[in-house]
């Protein structure tokens, strides 16, 4: 499936909840396998229905790429804190943020290619909903795993992390990696609003 770009309004909008009677047909079934497929693809660690043009609350989320992992260092896997998160898949999710702590990390949207901004999200969320067989889903999620599921809500309700990113850190992917990557994002702040 292609992954819509920003400026299609499918983006903007409030996605509709699954109704409980769609949730088993082949329409609904089929359209979780295309965004599995899809986002694994990309690769991505997680899309939203929205992102492929429906309009409804569905989220898939995967981040146990070994060989994406294992090219990380232990030290930047510790300070992401990205853990292990199996394949996920979500329907009309609710998210709550637990606790306040926050932190603040470079992130980036299949629908906004090629961009990277830093953006401050809750460290620690509880997401519940139900998966692609009905069955109750009820994750406490921390670090990466949680950044990657208030991204996935937000754009339910029609937020692209634009909307909340620090603007000032906004840059290229490719100026990530040849001028900020693995640098503190308080030392990147710090260079990128001194001047
Ligand atoms: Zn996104």
């Amino acid at each position: 499936m292609d992954i819509v770009q920003a400026g299609d309004p499918v983006l903007r909008r409030r996605a509709h909840e699954v109704p409980p009677e769609l949730l088993a047909t082949p329409f609904v079934q089929q359209l979780i396998a295309s965004m599995t497929h899809t986002m694994r693809a990309a690769p991505g660690v997680g899309l939203a229905a929205p992102q492929v043009g429906e309009s409804l609350r569905i989220i898939v989320m995967e981040d146990d790429d070994d060989k994406q992992l294992a090219a990380m260092s232990e030290a930047r896997r510790t300070e992401l804190d990205r853990r292990r998160l199996y394949h996920q898949v979500v329907m009309n999710p609710v998210i709550e943020l637990l606790g306040g702590e926050t932190e603040e990390f470079f992130e980036g949207c299949l629908s906004v290619d090629g961009y990277r901004a830093i953006v401050r999200r809750a460290t620690r969320v509880r997401l519940t909903g139900v998966d692609e067989r009905g069955e109750p889903v009820d994750l406490t999620l921390a670090g990466w795993p949680a950044r990657i599921a208030q991204h996935e809500c937000d754009h339910l309700d029609g937020t692209l992390y634009v909307d909340c990113m620090d603007s000032r850190t906004l840059t290229t992917a490719a100026n990530l990696d040849r001028w900020w990557k693995a640098r503190p994002a308080t030392d990147i702040r710090r260079a990128m609003e001194a001047e």
